[in-house]
């Protein structure tokens, strides 16, 4: 009876380190990934489910991570917080951070992707900065949230289980960095966020969409066409800031003394988000070719949502020595440029990296 009970027990024992071995291998196959968390409406919260009022950047990542179901069941998923702010407040600091840690993770045979949660509002140019400096062909997905965690049907949850699952997928290697949010996967290059609140706000208006991931399940229809991550030439390595870029406002009227007030204020470069193809008043091109003769970069943007701008439309820029920004925003020309004053390059040199990148 006793050697019964020794036996029973023994194989108690040896059934449970079985199944723990059987665990672990199992859990083994599964992607690692690694969610960096930035704050954003995706870590807000409200006092009311019902109510607009929040406040960006409550959440930490593993309560955010524990709130979404079954996604540990797509990933063996670690979290890091690099900064818990609106995205109203991302800033260059945060951005060579996050670079550098996604470049090192990377490098490393254990991590096989990463997904970094951010606020919507300037969550394009992160992309497209990460797209510029990443130095890895494995996916790099960021995503976000309209509605704040407290919500009533908060999207955040859904968005990190859909990025996770782009992040954990083979089929991703090779895209450049992507934005997921709302079932659509978008390009770091293509991608605006183009209506202040709605959950469809990001569009690839002049590209498309790069594909679709629904509950986990990834579609993706075709590569971006411009230089990212593993093809690009920019570097980040050892840099602790970058050039002071401004972006000035067109319209009707404009004043062209904003130039010169950016250009005393130290402004190694300058976007003008013009109106239509690029364009500016007389005034503020004449200030612009003062400002190109002192060796500050002028591109020219446009503030329009949709289309390129063309080199010599309506402007020569070749005598004015201005740049195009191509299909470029505001917002993610002034990016390109900061990181293109790094290095000092020819007009043909700085106008074909807006055409590249
Ligand atoms: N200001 C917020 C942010 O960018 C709102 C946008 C959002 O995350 O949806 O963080």
């Amino acid at each position: 009876m006793k050697n019964m009970k020794t036996i029973c027990r023994n194989l108690l024992a040896v059934t449970l380190i079985v199944v723990s071995i059987i665990a672990n291998a199992q859990e083994k196959k599964l992607p690692n990934i690694v969610i960096l968390a930035t704050g954003g409406t995706i870590a807000g919260a409200g006092a009311s489910s019902t109510g607009s009022a929040y406040t960006s950047g409550q959440v930490k990542i593993e309560a955010m991570i524990d709130a979404v179901p079954n996604i540990r069941t797509l990933a063996n998923l670690k979290g890091e917080q690099i900064a818990n702010v609106g995205s109203q407040d991302m800033s260059v600091k945060v951005w060579l951070d996050l670079a550098n840690r996604i470049n090192e993770l990377l490098k490393s045979k254990d991590c096989d992707g990463v997904v970094i949660t951010h606020g919507t509002d300037t969550q394009e140019e992160t992309a497209f900065f990460l797209n510029l400096v990443i130095k890895s062909d494995k996916p790099v997905v960021l995503t976000g949230s309209m509605r704040p965690s407290t919500a009533l049907s908060a999207d955040g949850p859904l968005n990190m289980y859909n990025a996770v699952a782009l992040a954990a997928s083979p089929k991703a290697k090779g895209y450049g960095v992507m934005v997921v949010m709302n079932d659509e996967i978008h390009s770091a290059h293509a991608v605006k966020k183009m209506m202040s609140t709605p959950v469809q706000t990001f569009q690839s208006p002049d590209e498309g969409m790069i594909g679709t991931v629904i509950f986990g399940d990834v579609q993706l229809f075709h590569k971006p066409h411009s230089l990212n991550t593993t093809a690009s030439e920019f570097s980040v390595d050892g840099v602790k800031e970058l050039p002071r870029v401004d972006i000035v406002y067109g319209c009707a009227d404009m004043s062209p003394d904003l130039i010169d007030i950016m250009v005393k204020a130290g402004a190694k470069g300058i976007v003008i988000a013009g109106v239509g193809d690029g364009n500016m008043n007389a005034g503020t091109l004449e200030a612009a070719k003062k400002a190109t003769k002192a060796g500050i970069i002028v591109v020219r943007a446009t503030r329009v949502p949709i289309g390129a701008v063309l080199i010599n439309g309506e402007v020569n820029d070749k005598e004015y020595g201005t740049i195009c920004s191509d299909e470029l925003n505001p917002q993610k020309a002034r990016v390109l440029l900061m990181l293109a004053l790094l290095k000092k390059r020819s007009w043909d040199d700085m106008q074909n990296l807006f055409i590249n990148y």
